[in-house]
């Protein structure tokens, strides 16, 4: 077939195609997403697409036939525009990020890129401007950065971008032949707060906290949330330990005025443990570490003070850090075991029950004392697979007594704060009943003074489980803490078991003793089973049972003893 020409040569075909092509253009340039505005070589805008107008709010008929300064935000120097000038002269094209000011007056942040487009002699004859706006992204990344960096709490800088900063200061340091120092603070006896004001009060208290230290600090100085109740600064350009003294001074002088939280009045302290660099270890690791070791000896020395790293220190640590290794893998190792100490009722001499107390037995560090580790574990969060698995174990072994004495030999089990605020500790404790077929009526949960102070509904709820399953409720070491006797009447408490410490100076202090005679004469009024713990003398033993004491237990009758040695104890009838 002849090919019709459109008399200027071309053929109908290739005029067909060059107008779909421009058909296809168009549409781009309309339903493009990004800002797209054309403009002649005197820079007077030709055309511009849709979605300019989006972003811009500028319409066609506003724009066209000016120049684009309508769109300058006056956020860049004159001399931005002649750098972008010149790069586009010398380039042909322009890329970059600019502020412009849309209709409304709003300014915005764009991703810009120009293309200058020449005719067949090299002279402009025109300029393509293809935009994004970008306030947007740039908006979520810059919350992004902050939530990744930041803690939400106090507006610190988090644990992760102070080792970032931590890292650079020991950096600059090695560079200007300066020092820098790591302060760890550590707020004394924040679990109190927590525990007896609540989480919304405890959270008040430590953004004020971070408010004081921010205002304790030295300018340039990085104040941040590690983690908790701990915070961190790094200190730069230190030249004496004075300087740095003078710092950890205004840290624990900025907590004297007491906080003013919702009616209470709180007051706390801290206690700071400081590392140098150089010196104090190796690395971040060694240093971070160092200077925790150190605030950990500042709260040993009786809170409210500071500290700064001995290598003595890191030795501690290091065995610390051993422990909690071994620790992890001990269940895994069958390294636990289970002692019984007998429990004695007064009235009748006979031996009631035992205490199941939780031993320790590493196969390179030798026994470790519960004292040392169940801190530890509860840091660690393992008092929940340990606890689980001493539930049982005391159980199965309370189960095999039954029958051996009458009335029935009770045992009573040692559960953690952090068990019954965390875990399920009532079903724990079906789950242990059910596989050893022990009954529930001969168990006795022991739980700290602590633990009641921690009370809020959810406690006090998980503790009427414990009393619903059919156990006993004994209060542990009581006196140590701070309930006060009358607290006592709003908690389903059986038992309350006397602190040894106060035992033990019954027969020289008066007033242990006093505290000893009220302790018993209320619990009594409360219905309330009293035990008396770390007998040692006849004499401490004649003071409780003329005081009326229900139970007692302690060396004066039999330390704790491997489960045979208790079952014979009990089947020997050895008596005191
Ligand atoms: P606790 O519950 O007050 O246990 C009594 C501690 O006093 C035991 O130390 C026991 O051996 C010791 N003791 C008994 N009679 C006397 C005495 O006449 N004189 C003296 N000086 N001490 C006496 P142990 O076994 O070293 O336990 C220490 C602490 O470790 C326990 O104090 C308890 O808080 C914790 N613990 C032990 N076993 C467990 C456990 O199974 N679970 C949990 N969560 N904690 C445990
Ligand atoms: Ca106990
Ligand atoms: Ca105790």
């Amino acid at each position: 077939m002849a090919q019709r020409s459109n008399g200027n040569g071309n053929t109908l075909a290739e005029l067909e195609r060059e107008n779909a092509e421009l058909r296809l253009f168009r549409a781009v340039f309309n339903m493009a997403s990004e800002g797209m505005m054309v403009t002649d070589a005197e820079n007077r805008i030709l055309a511009v697409n849709p979605a300019f107008t989006l972003i811009t709010g500028f319409a066609p008929a506003d724009v066209v036939g000016n120049t684009p300064g309508c769109l300058r935000s006056g956020q860049h120097e004159p001399a931005f525009f002649d750098n972008l000038w010149s790069e586009l002269h010398r380039n042909g094209r322009w890329t970059g990020e600019l502020w412009n000011r849309r209709k409304n007056g709003e300014v915005y942040r764009t991703w810009l890129s120009i293309a200058t487009e020449r005719d067949g002699s090299g002279a402009i004859h025109r300029h393509i401007g293809i935009f994004r706006d970008i306030s947007e992204a740039r908006d979520n990344a810059e919350k992004l950065w902050q939530q990744t960096n930041f803690d939400p709490l106090t507006k610190l800088p988090n644990r992760s971008l102070f080792l970032d900063r931590l890292l650079q200061a020991l950096v600059l340091a090695g560079r200007s032949n300066k020092r820098a120092a790591l302060v760890f603070i550590g707020i004394d006896g924040f679990k109190n707060i927590n525990d007896t004001l609540g989480h919304t009060i405890g959270d008040m208290v430590l953004a004020e906290a971070a408010r004081r230290f921010q205002s304790a600090v030295r300018k340039g100085d990085t104040l941040a949330r590690f983690g908790g109740d701990e915070f961190t600064a790094v200190l730069t350009d230190i030249t004496t330990v004075e300087e740095v003294e003078q710092v950890v001074r205004a840290l624990l002088e900025c907590l004297a005025e007491p906080f003013l939280i919702e009616a209470h009045q709180i007051l706390i302290s801290c206690s700071i443990g400081i590392s140098l660099w150089p010196g104090d270890g190796d690395d971040v690791e060694a240093v971070m570490r160092n200077s925790t070791s150190a605030m950990r000896k500042a709260k040993d020395a009786g809170r409210n003070t500071f500290q700064f790293f001995t290598p003595s220190m890191d030795a501690r640590a290091q065995a610390r850090s051993r422990l909690a290794s071994e620790l992890s893998d001990a269940l895994e190792h069958d390294e636990f075991t289970l002692v019984y100490q007998p429990i004695i009722n007064v009235q009748s001499g006979q031996v009631a029950g035992a205490e199941a107390l939780l031993r320790w037995h590493n196969r390179f560090i030798g026994a470790i004392s519960p004292d040392q580790f169940v801190p530890l574990a509860e840091e660690m969060g393992l008092i929940l697979p340990i606890g689980d698995w001493l539930l049982t174990a005391a159980c199965r072994e309370a189960a095999s007594w039954q029958g051996i004495s009458d009335p029935p030999l009770r045992v009573a089990i040692n559960v953690s704060p952090r068990q019954v605020q965390q875990g399920d500790i009532a079903s724990a404790l079906e789950r242990a009943l059910e596989v050893t077929g022990l009954s529930p009526h001969v168990v006795t949960v022991e739980i700290t003074e602590g633990l009641l102070l921690a009370s809020g509904g959810e406690v006090l709820k998980k503790i009427n489980r414990i009393r619903d399953v059919g156990a006993k409720i004994a209060v542990d070491d009581f006196g140590t803490g701070y309930a006060s006797l009358s607290y006592l009447k709003h908690f389903p408490v059986d038992i309350l078991k006397i602190d040894r410490s106060f035992v033990s100076k019954v027969m020289d202090n008066a007033e242990d003793a006093r505290l000893i005679e009220a302790i018993i004469a209320l619990g009594h009024s409360l219905g309330m089973k009293i035990v008396g713990e770390g007998v040692e003398t006849a004499e401490q033993m004649a003071f409780l049972a003329d005081r009326g004491c229900d139970f007692v237990q302690g060396y004066r009758f039999s330390p704790p003893l491997a489960a045979e040695r208790f079952r014979e104890f009990v089947t020997s009838g050895v008596r005191p």
